[in-house]
């Protein structure tokens, strides 16, 4: 029942990795995601890759998305390390091809994750 359960708001949101690099800028190009670590939200907090305002984010943000099941199956920009697209290539739900995802202008940590 994993599978029911992970789809609780609860379970849903246990999936997240906390890598926080959703947050960060990307320039998308067809094939490509590449994601700029200097430049993250403003509300991301980046010591910790955890959202200031998480309960309120789409509200303080317009511009922040939620990861949901859709996001999971079809977003091809997720990084590799995301929880969500794990998930889904866990139950074969990954309908999509990822992007060839690259970081720049960073050492930050949170871009290490994909290369693991
Ligand atoms: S508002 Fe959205 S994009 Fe910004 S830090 Fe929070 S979750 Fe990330
Ligand atoms: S990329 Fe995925 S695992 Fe990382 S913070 Fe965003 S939703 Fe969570």
């Amino acid at each position: 029942m994993s599978f029911l359960r992970d789809l609780s708001p609860s379970g849903w949101d246990s999936l997240c990795r906390k890598c926080g690099l959703c947050c960060y800028e990307k320039q998308l190009s067809p094939g490509t995601a590449v994601y700029d670590l200097s430049e993250p939200c403003p509300l991301l907090d980046c010591e910790s890759q955890l959202c200031t305002v998480y309960r309120n984010r789409y509200r303080k943000n317009p511009r922040c998305r939620p990861v949901n099941l859709f996001t999971a199956m079809f977003s091809s920009y997720l990084p590799h390390c995301c929880g969500y697209t794990a998930w889904a290539k866990k139950y074969h739900l990954r309908l999509v091809r990822s992007r060839e995802i690259s970081y720049i202008h960073s050492i930050h940590p949170a871009g290490k994750l994909d290369d693991e």
